[in-house]
């Protein structure tokens, strides 16, 4: 069966994308833990990040790097926190989040609640800052 990301991917699910080419997507994680938490995901669906084959692990680092800058120019904070988790959605994806101390990485803090309208202001003004 299809990961939600696949779905993501595909459209059947909506999402609040920044950026894809022909290997990659990124979009809004829905559950935020800051303004601007982004997800980097690869087309093909793999579980463990590790599993994707080396060139397109670097290859999604490299993306998931100007989606961060763009993040960065976009939302205050002393930089864009990295990380792979993976625990809840079996299809590997590396975490974007703007931060400015170590407890900004803190997944079991609670989440914001974004309205759409806020998701969609942040969205644009990350795809307006993309190089
Ligand atoms: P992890 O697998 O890294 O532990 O967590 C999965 C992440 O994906 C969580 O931060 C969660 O909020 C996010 N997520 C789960 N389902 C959806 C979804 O349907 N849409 C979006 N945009 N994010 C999701």
């Amino acid at each position: 069966m299809a990961t939600i990301f696949s779905r993501i991917v595909k459209g059947e699910i909506p999402s609040y994308k920044i950026a894809e080419d022909d290997r990659f997507y990124a979009f809004m994680d829905i559950n935020p833990l800051a303004k601007g938490h982004t997800l980097v995901i690869p087309k093909a669906e793999t579980d463990y990040i590790f599993d994707i084959p080396d060139n397109d692990l670097g290859d999604m680092m490299v993306f998931a790097g100007k989606i961060a800058k763009a993040i960065r120019k976009t939302i205050p904070c002393q930089r864009i926190g990295v990380t792979v988790i993976g625990l809840e959605v079996p299809h590997a994806h590396i975490h974007l989040i703007p931060i400015n101390s170590i407890y900004d990485m803190d997944f079991s803090k609670p989440k914001l609640k974004l309205s759409p309208e806020e998701f969609e202001e942040i969205r644009t003004a990350i795809v307006a800052a993309l190089d």
